[in-house]
C-alpha cells in the first residue's frame, strides 16, 4: 500500500506527518509515523522556532481498517524556543482526533462490561476481551465498601495473574464495573461477598 494512501485511510490531516514503515502483523497493522520540523510557534512568548529539542514515541490506538485493527507509533517532536528556553511538544490534530476515538472506544466497552458479558463487550465495540480487560485494569475501578442494591456477577475470560477467568462485579442499576476479581472460584467470590457491606 502507499504511504501517501495510508495518511489518507487514517484520515490525517497534519501535513507535517509522514509515515515512516509500516509492519503487517496476523491481526493488526503496526504504522510508524514521523513528523517533518515546521516553524513553531511557542506557546509561551509567541517567538518562532525551528529548533528541535527532543522526540518522543506515543503508541496510538487508530480506527480499524476493513477490521483490522491499526497500532500507531508517532515519533513526536519537542522543540525548544531560543527565545524564552521553554521547551514544548508539536501540537497535532491527529493525537487529538485519535485520543478523543479511543475515548469514546473506552466508555462505550466500558458500558457494555457493565451490562453484558466481557466478551459481549469486546465483541460490540470491536476489540479483543484481553485489550478490554487491561483497559480496565489501567483505570482501576472505585471499590465501593457497600455494595449497591442490584449487583451481576459475571466471568470472563482474561490473562490477569496468570489465572484464566476473571470474575466482575457490576452494579446492574447504575450500569458500571464496581469490581474485577482474580479469578472465578467460588471462595474468591464468597470472601469478596462477606467482606462488603450490605
Ligand atoms: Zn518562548
Amino acid at each position: 500500500m502507499q504511504y501517501h494512501l495510508i495518511i489518507d485511510l487514517l484520515g490525517i490531516k497534519d501535513k507535517q506527518v509522514e509515515v515512516w514503515d509500516v509492519k503487517e502483523e496476523p491481526t493488526k497493522l503496526l504504522v510508524e509515523l514521523y513528523t517533518k520540523i515546521k516553524k513553531q510557534t511557542c506557546p509561551s512568548c509567541k517567538a518562532k522556532t525551528k529548533r528541535v529539542h527532543s522526540y518522543r514515541k506515543q503508541l496510538i490506538q487508530g480506527p480499524n481498517l476493513s477490521n483490522t485493527s491499526v497500532k500507531i507509533a508517532l515519533r513526536k517532536r519537542r522543540y525548544l524556543c531560543t527565545h524564552c528556553h521553554h521547551t514544548f511538544y508539536e501540537h497535532l490534530q491527529m493525537v487529538d482526533r485519535y485520543q478523543r476515538c479511543t475515548n469514546s472506544l473506552q466508555m462505550s466497552a466500558r458500558t457494555y462490561s457493565a451490562i453484558g458479558s466481557f466478551t459481549d463487550a469486546a465483541r460490540l465495540s470491536g476489540m479483543t476481551t484481553n485489550r478490554l480487560i487491561r483497559l480496565v485494569d489501567r483505570h482501576p475501578l472505585q471499590t465501593k465498601k457497600v455494595l449497591p442494591r442490584a449487583i451481576a456477577i459475571d466471568e470472563f475470560k482474561g490473562d490477569a495473574g496468570g489465572e484464566r477467568f476473571q470474575t466482575i462485579v457490576a452494579d446492574v442499576e447504575n450500569k458500571e464495573i464496581i469490581d474485577i476479581l482474580p479469578d472465578r472460584k467460588v471462595d474468591i467470590i464468597k470472601e469478596y461477598l462477606q467482606s462488603r457491606d450490605t
